[in-house]
């Protein structure tokens, strides 16, 4: 997917059209606000995960974990204010966690994001860095996708930066479970 289409698609998600700017441009968007991911997310709530007691035995506690916002960028699956920071810092992140300033673990305005200073990423706490699988394309993604691109065009082209990773058979099926299919002989 090229950076174009991720930046719209970012945008459009976060519903903060200055992002898009500031992604290719690789700089921070002014804002301040807010900018809240309404696309895909992962699961919020209690989960069990391994931590170690004072003598350092292993033991089973339940942690809550926070919703994360998520986009299918380059054939994987991945956190969306992850990439954005990386975007607009012009930065790896690796295995470089990220601490949240506002409160908000859906918010991907990168001037809401810190990255965790080095002394406490080597405290014992394990947090999933990646998402938990790689996802093949829905038809919901690319009926996202369709729909985004059909507000401001009538007829199918499919080398639209929108819609040019959409694998062919999906982006037909989309079509059709849109009532749409007759697009697809213009
Ligand atoms: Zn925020």
């Amino acid at each position: 997917m090229k950076l174009e289409t991720l930046a719209l698609r970012i945008a459009d998600k976060a519903e903060a059209p200055t992002l898009e700017e500031a992604i290719l441009q690789g700089e921070l968007p002014s804002s301040l606000d807010c900018m809240v991911w309404t696309g895909r997310k992962t699961r919020e709530g209690l989960f069990p995960r391994m931590v170690r007691d004072a003598d350092g035995r292993p033991l089973m506690e339940p942690i809550m974990q926070r919703a994360a916002p998520l986009i299918q960028f380059n054939g994987k699956v991945q956190y969306v204010n992850r990439l954005v920071f990386e975007k607009t810092h012009n930065t790896t992140l690796g295995r470089r966690k990220l601490r949240n300033l506002c409160g908000e673990s859906l918010c991907v305005n990168p001037n809401h994001w810190m990255k965790q200073p080095l002394a406490e990423e080597e405290q014992p706490v394990e947090e999933a860095i990646e998402p938990p699988m790689d996802e093949e394309w829905t038809t919901e993604e690319a009926i996202e996708l369709l729909e985004m691109y059909l507000t401001t065009n009538e007829t199918l082209d499919r080398e639209h930066a929108l819609l040019i990773d959409i694998p062919p058979d999906l982006l037909e099926e989309a079509l059709n479970q849109m009532g749409k299919g007759h697009l697809l002989d213009g």
